[in-house]
């Protein structure tokens, strides 16, 4: 393999062949240098909600262009930054009121580690112990991996990842125990922060649980005094079927991070919103109670308006039906697979369907993990399974023959990659 000077994210240069180079993008489809059409079945990283270059967000993106790029964000603002986070507030769960900016998941969720340790600072009862669910995945910085289940990915970072209290996957069926720890850890110690992927665990292999579940993990912090903090990174903007995965448990978290589909997927930006209460523990004449974060590109104006412009189609577009019509066409195409002796384990939520392919050595470097992308390209489609977790997770303007595309490459896989 070649040496390259672009180093990859997750990429091991040393094994994998040349990247694959897309010249533009538009819907659900992306187009190669080389005019080749690929089937965008994973919305590039979840990141893409409503189809690449929307657009109402592209038109958006240029007006701003013309007016402002970027301002430095502390003690200065700006108008399209406003707007948007009063946008925020009035769609997210009840009770959210308070709206940080930064550009990406894992920025979201270290400023809501943050939070949750300056609201325990602020209201002078220092509590420091954060909880997390096994199988989580909330990024890949340092406090994001800490709070994140520990394998290969951060095996190397071992030494400088924090402590957290590993709460067991709500697994169907073994609810009870994910609550009865919980219970137990917040009696053992005051917890700062319970921190979930609602309703998903979503790096973590697309584990589902019930919305019940969430519902009582959250009445048990609550009870303990607790914070909840929902990275909904991947879940927000509809993913699940709602705009915000929390509404299915009917909760309002209190610290809740969104990224991704923010701008529909077209610019980084990304929000953490705080409840009151953490914003008020920060509010102070005291200069050591500032929330104590920033990055250059904070409320990026461009970005914000993006994200403005994604809330417009939100508002003005019949986005509900594009993801309930997914939704029905990946339950029917699961369940067909389901007949498949090769696979295993099939589950849908919302927009995003997974199902697990046999094979004789599972975990994400099971080694079919690279033939399988390499099969499902030559197809025209880009899907990229976790392991041998194969999961659909299309922008919402997919279509049916978008749809049996991307099943007829899983249905076509090769019969030396499984072990049924
Ligand atoms: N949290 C969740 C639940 C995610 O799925 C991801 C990314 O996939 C992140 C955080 C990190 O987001 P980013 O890659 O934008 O830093």
């Amino acid at each position: 393999m070649a040496r390259t000077t672009i180093w990859h994210p997750f990429t091991q240069h040393g094994v994998e062949p040349l990247e694959t180079e897309i010249m533009r993008a538009k819907g659900a489809w992306l187009e190669t240098t080389d005019n080749q059409r690929i089937l965008d079945a994973i919305s590039s990283w979840w990141v893409v909600t409503h189809g690449h270059r929307h657009p109402v967000i592209v038109d958006a993106i240029k007006a701003q262009a013309d007016r402002l790029d970027q301002v430095i964000f502390a003690g200065f603002t700006h108008p399209t930054a406003d707007t948007l986070a009063n946008k925020l507030v009035s769609i997210a769960p009840p009770g959210l009121a308070h709206v940080f900016y930064s550009d990406s998941g894992s920025t979201s969720v270290e400023v809501a580690l943050k939070m949750a340790l300056g609201y325990w600072r602020g209201i002078g009862e220092p509590r420091t112990r954060i909880a997390a669910l096994e199988h989580g995945y909330h990024g890949d910085t340092i406090g994001t991996m800490s709070a994140g289940s520990r394998g290969l990915f951060n095996a190397t970072y071992e030494p400088l990842l924090f402590d957290v209290v590993r709460i067991p996957f709500p697994e169907t069926g073994r609810e009870q125990a994910t609550l009865d720890a919980l219970e137990t850890a917040c009696r053992e110690a005051p917890l700062a922060a319970l921190i979930v992927e609602p309703l998903i665990a979503g790096a973590g292999g697309m584990k589902i649980y019930s919305a019940a579940t969430l519902a009582e993990m959250k009445r048990i912090c609550t009870h303990h005094g607790a914070l909840l903090i929902a990275d909904e990174v991947m879940t927000g903007w509809g993913r699940t079927g709602t705009l915000f995965a929390c509404e299915q448990a009917g909760i309002t978290p209190d610290i809740l991070c969104v990224a991704k589909g923010i701008t529909g997927g077209s610019l980084p930006l990304a929000a953490t919103l705080a409840s009151p209460a953490v914003y008020d523990a920060h509010f102070s004449e005291d200069r050591a109670r500032t929330l104590f974060h920033s990055s250059s590109f904070t409320a990026n104006a461009i970005c914000c308006a993006a994200a403005l412009a994604n809330i417009t189609i939100w508002e003005e577009e019949p986005v509900m039906d594009r993801i309930a019509n997914v939704a029905a066409m990946q339950l029917s195409h699961v369940a067909a697979l389901a007949e498949d002796p090769r696979f295993e384990n099939p589950r849908c939520l919302g927009t995003i369907a997974a199902i697990d392919l046999r094979v004789p050595d599972g975990g994400y470097l099971a080694s079919a993990g690279p033939a399988l992308r390499a099969h499902f390209l030559s197809r025209g489609v880009l899907l990229r399974p976790l392991g041998n977790t194969i999961y659909v997770m299309p922008p919402y303007c997919a279509s049916a023959s978008d749809l049996a595309l991307a099943y007829d490459a899983i249905r076509s896989i090769p019969p030396d990659l499984t072990s049924a």
